[in-house]
Order: C-alpha cells, then structure tokens, then sequence
C-alpha cells in the first residue's frame, strides 16, 4: 500500500463540512471588510522567500520544501502566503494607481517540520494583506478583521496579544540593548540561540527553550525602546483597537518568527491546544516590498492557520450540532422495469434544488430501504410498477414515521409536500 506523505493527511466526511463552513465565514468576513480574492501559486523561486522571509529565521533555516526543477531552477513550496501576494503586487503593478490594496488568501502551505496535533508539513492558512497605509488605522482594522472573525466563529478562549518592535531606527537600539543584557547569559543559551545572538536576536525572545525563556524573562522591553514615531503609532493603534472594542494585552516579548515585520506584530492566541497556541499571527512589514521593489510600501496583515482553528473550534465543542450531509430524498425501485421513471424523477426533484440519492447497484428493495435507513435521509419515495401504472407513488416520512399515497404530479413541486 502506498501511504500519504508524513505531516499530509486527507480530509473527508464531516470534516470537509466543518472546513467548508469556515471557508464560508472567510469569505464573507473578507466581503464585509472589502478585501478581495487572490490565488497565488503554490510554488515560487527558492529566492522569493529566501530574501522575504529572511535567511535566520525557522522557515528558511529548516523548513522549506526546495527542489531543483529540470530546468535547474530553485523552486519552494510556499511556506507562507505574504510573500507571494507581494510578488504579485508588484509584479502585477498593483501599486500603480497608488491607492490601498486590501487582499486576502487562503489555500494550502508547506513546511518540513515534527508533525504533532495542530502542527502538519502541508497545512492551510487564510490572510488579509493591506498594503499602502502606515496609518495605524490599519494596523487596528486588521487586527479586528481577526478578533472578530474568531468571536463570530464563537470561540471564547482567545486573546489577542500584541506588540511593537518599531522601525529601522529604534530597532537598531533595542538589539543593543538586549545584546547588553544577553551577553553575560550567553554560554547559557540553546545553540540555536548563540547563532541568533548575532544574526537574529530578537528572535531569542520567542525562543521555547525554557532555559532561554527564562534568561529573557528580564530582558528590556522592546516599547521601552521605542522612537518618537513608533512609540505615537503604537499608542495610536491601541486606541482605535480600544475605539473598536478589541480587548488585547502587550505583551512585550512578543516578536514573530520572520525577518519582515516592523512596528505592529500581534498573535490571537488560545490555551486550549497545547503548545500550539498561535491561531493567528501577523503584523506590520513596512520594508518588505522595497526590497522587491523601486520603493518602501508600508502594509500591515495576519495569517491564520485554518487547522488550528478547526481544531480549536472542535475542542470548544463548536461543531457538535453539526451532522453528517445527506441526501433529502431517497428514490427505492421496487423492482427493475422502474429503473428509466426512476432516473427522471430524480432528475426532475434535483432542477427543484433537492439532494435525490438512488440506487445503483440493481439491489433488492429491501437493501435499498437498508441504504436509506443507513443514510438517515427523512424522505424516501417508493415506486413500483403498479403505481406507475395508477400515477401515484408512496411517499414516506421516517421523521414523522409516516406515509401515503401521492399523485406523481404533485412532485413537479416536492416543496409543498414537504409542509
Ligand atoms: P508556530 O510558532 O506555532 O510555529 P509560526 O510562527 O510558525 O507558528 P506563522 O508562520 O505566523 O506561524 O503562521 C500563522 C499561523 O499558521 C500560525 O499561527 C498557525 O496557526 C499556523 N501554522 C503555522 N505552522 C503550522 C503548521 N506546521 N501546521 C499547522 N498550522 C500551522
Ligand atoms: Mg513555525
């Protein structure tokens, strides 16, 4: 037997109606806040996110599908939707009317790390990207197009946690700094950590290593550093969060794990799936296009993983009212010469918008009721050649446990029936 991939896994049944309902919400949540569709490719050239997501962080260092292609390109499955959608900003020219672009995605990523619940090597995200405001209006509407997606869906257990890791200038301060306290804690670190701690320190502060964890508990705060400019920003993004009602908490060590944030980052979080707690997670990333592009193009977006949430909506019991899809009718032939009136009445009841399920496999009356009792469908036609003969049919209702006799006519409109 040829098995899946390990980390891939195959939704199916109830599931895909669980996925589909999410879908749904997404899509119309996306409609609400005006921002529209994009389908980017799933794979791109290894250099897009090399140089986008940035070479220290975990997804380029250990995670990304990369294969040469035989035309000896570098290719990679994308981890993560942001930097695609700003390929296809720019190279679509998306800047050229210089007004806002409000998109969202949704769609499989791929990365190579330790399959566990919540955690899978082909899992699916949804995001919004807003590109071309530095205005912390922004920044506030993306966080709520979150917050309330997630309230609407009904989930109680999350929060938003949020931070600012401000602009070239004061960034440059806050290493510094955090160098200072780091370095006589360094033979402690993870070895992960002692590599940061000149390529990427601020990714120190979002290591799990307890260890680490603990040396930076009294690490300087990030806020503490912040220049004029980003200090009023980051003030003002919590009004209009506060304005918008959004309850958050700062928290100071929060960081995101890649390279192109600046100012704004947040994570909605919850602390009901282990320590795979971020359902959602995104920020600002004012530099990432001028480094694909002639010029700096502020944005701001989150991503969401959509397993996790489908797993935490599961976990909230959000789904348990949710039943298996089945047919509205089931069609029995009593036997074999109905099969040609059969088949037209199933046709003529689904142009009327029902699910009809019949039978296929030329099976006995008796199986057939079996397969419509085993599907639980609440209304099942029967008809035999007698009936045909007569015009009429039975209909019965295994709700009410009921049944009689119907003129065939009165199924041109099986609604009325059905009242
Ligand atoms: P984590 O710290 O859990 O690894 P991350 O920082 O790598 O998360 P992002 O790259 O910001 O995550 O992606 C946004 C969201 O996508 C995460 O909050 C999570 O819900 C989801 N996600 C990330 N990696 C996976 C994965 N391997 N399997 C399932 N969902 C994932
Ligand atoms: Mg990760």
């Amino acid at each position: 037997m040829i098995r899946a991939i390990k980390g891939t896994r195959d939704i199916f049944g109830i599931e895909t109606k669980k996925w589909r309902y999410v879908e749904q919400k997404i899509i119309e949540y996306a409609r609400k806040y005006n921002y529209g569709e994009i389908r980017i490719p799933t794979f791109e050239r290894t250099q897009l996110y090399l140089r986008g997501i940035g070479g220290e962080t975990d997804i380029v260092n250990k995670e990304m599908y990369t294969f040469t292609d035989k035309g000896g390109r570098s290719i990679t499955l994308r981890p993560e939707g942001t930097a695609g959608v700003v390929r296809a900003y720019i190279e679509n020219k998306m800047y050229a009317d210089k007004s806002l672009k409000k998109l969202f995605y949704m769609g499989s990523m791929y990365r190579q790390e330790r399959p566990q619940k919540g955690r899978y090597r082909e899992f699916r995200q949804f995001g919004i990207e807003n590109i071309g405001s530095k205005e912390p209006l922004a920044d506030a509407e993306v966080i709520s197009f979150a917050y309330n997606l997630y309230k609407e869906l009904g989930l109680k257990s999350i929060k938003v946690e949020i931070n600012s890791i401000g602009c070239r200038t004061c960034r440059k301060n806050y290493i510094r700094a955090l160098k200072d306290y780091l370095k006589p804690h360094y033979e402690m670190l993870c070895d992960n950590c002692k590599r940061r701690f000149d390529t990427n320190t601020l990714r120190i502060l979002d290591c799990k290593n307890p260890g680490c964890k603990k040396i930076t508990e009294k690490a300087p705060s990030t806020t503490e550093y912040l220049c004029d400019d980003c200090k009023e920003h980051f003030n003002e993004v919590l009004h209009y969060l506060d304005v918008r009602k959004i309850p958050y908490s700062v928290n100071n060590r929060l960081v995101r794990g890649l390279d192109y944030y600046t100012r704004t980052v947040f994570e909605v979080t919850t602390d009901r799936l282990g320590s795979q707690n971020a359902v959602a997670a995104g920020g600002r990333y004012d530099y990432l296009i001028g480094m694909f592009h002639s010029e700096d193009i502020p944005a701001v977006g989150f991503a969401g993983g959509m397993d996790r949430l489908i797993l935490l909506m599961e976990e909230e019991g959000l789904f348990d009212a949710m039943d298996e899809e089945k047919p509205d009718i089931f069609i029995v032939a009593v036997s074999n010469d109905v099969r040609d009136y059969v088949i037209k009445i199933a046709e003529s009841l689904r142009e009327q918008g029902f699910s009809v399920e019949t039978d296929l496999s030329m099976s006995s009356m008796k199986s057939q009721m079996r397969r419509a009792g085993k599907l639980n469908v609440d209304n099942v036609l029967i008809i035999g050649p007698d009936e045909i003969d007569k015009g009429v049919l039975t209909y019965k209702n295994m709700k009410k446990h009921s049944q009689k006799e119907i003129d065939i006519k009165e199924l041109e409109n099986f609604k009325k029936i059905l009242e």
